[in-house]
């Protein structure tokens, strides 16, 4: 595939059965494959193994969606959710799919902000957007959705997609005390009974063992993507990685991880070869924040076009999704519950409070990546972690990391005044 021929493969029959606005979504999809032929495919040296991640986005809309609608025909669960927090665990468990929901584009903002506030974050406008304007096949696919309470534009947005889709909610506590988890753990069990009740069959503790597995095992992979990326020269691009990343929410995770381990098999060859996608000397960049979503690539997509590389993330969609493994010696139903009440309560989401674990963390990875530089990502309106971005900044201070913040959304108007001010922050790491 090349820049100017790829396309994401249109499945207009598909669509209109699923309700969709089928002539708005095919200028969507057409546009989609036009910014990703540029973004992606004119990338240097990418490695071979990228071709399967290509095919993903060229049928994102298309045969992934046909494996979710075969799913519920064999009345398997397809589950929607907006938060690493949701045990996807539990869906496996009942051999359904879970796929995440988040939005990352601005085409669907403005069919959100026909109801909702201007004033939110664009991740929640996004999704909720694409729900109202019938235009993400994926949305149009699940059984119902799984939403929960991280933050105030979350929730509250919750009540209004209820009346587009079955949306359920998860409380999710918001300090870690003994109390909080003891919630928690109460919340689980109420997904597994909710779960249990649209598939009408009960989870077994095999079942929920071997989806800790296959989920774990995909944390693994991407643990090991990762580490990989600490090589210098970067044997991957940061868009590249990030675009995997995001591809984690959507695919089949056993492919998946097959996917990721033959391509990581090739990365190990190119390190050990000494072969980069940029030369030794590019800056190392390490991005921390709030997840992007697909199709959002506008930070990486402008840091790596000034000539540096995106060596690691620290955000939902990346370490903070895989960072932590679940335990897989428990062999009871009470136990793995625990196990996975206890894994999950370890995601510094910047909804907690205190939170220090995650400035912790952010130095951990940062030293981990090789990175020369930090970059801080918010989204507008994003309170939590727009709060929180002033305790990075100041450990970064301490360290005397050279150290940018940028709070964006997903309109390309401040594309050219985010472009001067991260050409100047790579100024100082090149010194
Ligand atoms: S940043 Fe917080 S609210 Fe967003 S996906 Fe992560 S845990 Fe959930
Ligand atoms: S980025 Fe912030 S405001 Fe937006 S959904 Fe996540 S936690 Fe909420």
């Amino acid at each position: 595939m090349s820049t100017e021929n790829f396309t994401v493969r249109p499945y207009p029959e598909m669509w209109a059965a699923l309700e969709m606005d089928v002539p708005r979504f095919d200028k969507a999809r057409q546009m989609l494959g036009e910014v990703y032929g540029k973004l992606f495919l004119s990338q240097a040296n990418r490695p071979q193994r990228m071709t399967y991640f290509d095919e993903m986005i060229a049928e994102i809309f298309g045969r992934r969606v046909e494996e979710l609608l075969a799913a519920k025909k064999e009345g398997r669960p397809v589950v929607g959710t907006f938060c690493v927090y949701i045990p996807g665990e539990i869906v496996v468990a009942a051999g359904g799919i879970c796929v995440g929901l988040c939005g990352g584009s601005q085409g669907s903002v403005p069919d959100a902000e026909k109801i909702l506030p201007r004033n939110i974050c664009p991740m929640v406008k996004s999704a909720y957007g694409f729900k109202a304007g019938r235009i993400c096949p994926y949305f149009q696919a699940v059984d119902f959705v799984y939403g929960e309470t991280t933050c105030d534009a979350k929730k509250k947005t919750w009540e209004l997609l209820d009346r587009l889709v079955p949306t359920h909610v998860m409380e999710i506590p918001q300090m870690k005390r003994a109390r909080d988890r003891t919630m928690w753990l109460e919340e689980v069990r109420d997904f597994k009974t909710k779960v249990e009740d649209v598939c009408q069959a009960t989870i077994s503790a095999d079942q929920l063992a071997g989806a800790i597995r296959v989920i774990n095992d995909k944390r693994r992979a991407l643990q090991r993507l990762t580490a990989l990326r600490a090589a210098n020269p970067a044997p991957i691009s940061g868009k590249d990685a990030l675009l995997i990343e995001q591809i984690a929410f959507y695919d089949e995770p056993v492919r998946f991880v097959r996917e990721v381990n033959l391509l990581c098999d090739e990365l190990d060859q190119r390190v050990k070869n000494l072969e980069g996608v940029t030369p030794d000397s590019a800056p190392r960049v390490m991005v921390s924040g709030v997840p992007m979503a697909l199709p959002n690539w506008k930070v990486h997509n402008l840091v790596e076009s000034a000539g540096a590389v995106v060596v690691g993330e620290e955000s939902c969609i990346d370490s903070r999704y895989f960072k932590d493994l679940i335990d897989e010696k428990e062999t009871t139903m009470d136990g793995q519950l625990e196990a996975l009440t206890d894994r999950y309560m370890q995601i510094d989401c910047s909804c907690f409070t205190p939170n220090d674990e995650r400035i912790e963390q952010v130095l951990k990875e940062y030293r981990a990546s090789g990175a020369r530089g930090m970059l801080h990502y918010s989204l507008q309106f994003c309170h939590t972690y727009n709060t929180e971005e002033i305790k990075i900044l100041e450990a970064c201070e301490k360290e005397k990391i050279p150290y940018l913040s940028i709070e964006s959304d997903y309109s390309p108007e401040d594309v050219g005044q985010l472009q001067t001010r991260i050409e100047a922050f790579l100024e100082q790491i090149r010194g």
